[in-house]
């Protein structure tokens, strides 16, 4: 068996020097979380509130942490004091609370617009349409207090490599055209699973957490 440490050093050396990783360590405890910034990883994903908010309160205070999960309103409040990044905004709502108590912390805050890619029925993400509505909203000086840096999809779950890349590609030339207007530096797509493919379609930041920690147990 290899150790945690062994784990992570394999997969960052699959990851290009140029492409964020981004440590998902959602169900692992602190201790885990510990090694790998031990290791020198500083960036961790996490997707529910409450788990972060207390990683945070526990860990170094230089982890850049990214929310990568549903953010409800009545939530936000609780992160915006610290969050480096939210990954996971769906909607123009919760953009709008984002930016409000960004601005009660003094702070401002990167989000990257979650876009709905998967052709399975998931829940949560934008249209195209949605996304370049906000961005508009954006240029035009709505949301001062949070910077889009830029956009994060999840492929549909399934063993087809070609609709995979199908959704990669879709959301890569999206990204493309958007940025011809609107900077953007980071396209968030790929996890354990499928990484190397969305680097392929041009990923810039891969979100990975089982082929680093091990199988999630949720209890
Ligand atoms: C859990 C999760 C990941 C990581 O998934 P793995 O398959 O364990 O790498 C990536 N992105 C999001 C949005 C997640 O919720």
């Amino acid at each position: 068996m290899k150790t945690l440490a062994e784990q992570y050093s394999d997969i960052k050396k699959q990851i290009p020097a140029n492409v964020e990783l981004v440590a998902v360590s959602k169900t692992h405890p602190a201790d885990a979380i510990q090694i790998l910034y031990d290791a020198g990883q500083r960036v961790f994903g996490e997707n529910k509130v409450q788990e972060l908010v207390e990683k945070y309160e526990i860990l170094p205070k230089d982890i850049a942490w990214h929310l990568i999960g549903h953010l409800q309103t009545n939530k936000v409040k609780y992160i915006a004091p610290f969050v480096h990044t939210i990954q996971s905004v769906d909607s123009e709502k919760i953009l709008q609370e984002i930016d409000r108590q960004a601005e009660k912390c003094g702070r401002n805050i990167q989000v990257l617009l979650q876009i709905k890619i998967a052709e399975e029925d998931s829940k949560y993400g934008l249209t195209f349409e949605d996304a370049e509505k906000i961005i508009e909203l954006k240029m035009k000086g709505e949301f001062p207090n949070i910077t889009i840096t830029g956009l994060m999809g999840m492929a549909t779950f399934t063993e087809n490599k070609e609709q995979i890349k199908k959704e990669f590609a879709a959301l890569q030339n999206f990204y493309n055209k958007v940025s011809a207007y609107f900077h953007l530096e980071k396209l968030s797509m790929g996890m354990s699973d499928d990484f190397s493919l969305a680097v392929l379609c041009g990923s810039t930041s891969v979100r990975i957490g089982s082929a680093i920690f091990g199988a999630r147990d949720y209890r």
